[in-house]
């Protein structure tokens, strides 16, 4: 049985990566996409078990010591964590595996399966991700600014990366990222 293809996409906070992997929802029959663990609080709308699963601290770090996780980061003052359970089992049987994470996650994915396949997703630029991210009207004026002072770092990690794609069109983009995952 042919394994199936880790795709990992990074990307800074608002540069529209949840907008554009949504849009390979459904797109093919053969790919799958991971369900993180995280400590934030649910945004208006997110869904348990599809969006994320929203876990408590103590219960973070449980997986944790139980080596539930893939990899893990903190982000902004809340963890987050690939489990395993979403990813393993399914590269064996032979279905593709989307990841979306920040920059830490992905090294860590990469040095433990380095056949997986990684994606930068850069906003046009910095001016345009800001206006996203104050458009999304979720976050407060700290949380943003920590979003963006994070975003200049992210953004410097772009060469390590196997593909760089410039998000300033989603469907593009989504077609781009498909087009890799079908290399
Ligand atoms: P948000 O709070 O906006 O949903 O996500 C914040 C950041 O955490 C985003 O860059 C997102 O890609 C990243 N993230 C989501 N899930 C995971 C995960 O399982 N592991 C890591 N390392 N980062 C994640």
């Amino acid at each position: 049985m042919k394994r199936g293809k880790l795709l990992v996409i990074s990307g800074p906070s608002g540069c529209g990566k949840s907008t554009v992997i949504g849009k390979m929802r459904g797109g093919g029959e053969n790919v799958e996409f991971s369900v993180s663990a995280t400590t934030r609080r649910p945004r208006p709308g997110e869904r348990e078990g599809v969006d994320y699963f929203f876990v408590s601290r103590e219960r973070f770090e449980e997986m944790l010591r139980n080596d539930e996780l893939l990899e893990h980061a903190e982000f902004v003052g809340n963890c987050y964590g690939t489990p395993k359970s979403q990813v393993c089992a399914r590269l064996e049987s032979g279905v593709s595996v989307i990841l979306d994470m920040e920059v830490q996650g992905a090294a860590q994915v990469k040095q433990k399966l380095p056949e997986a396949v990684t994606v930068f997703l850069a906003p046009p630029g910095l001016e345009a991700l800001e206006r996203r991210l104050r458009g999304r009207g979720t976050e407060s004026e700290e949380t943003i600014r920590a979003r963006l002072d994070t975003a200049r770092r992210e953004m410097a990690l772009a060469p390590s990366y196997d593909y760089t794609v410039i998000n300033d069109d989603p469907d593009r983009a989504s077609r781009e990222l498909g087009a890799i995952l079908d290399k």
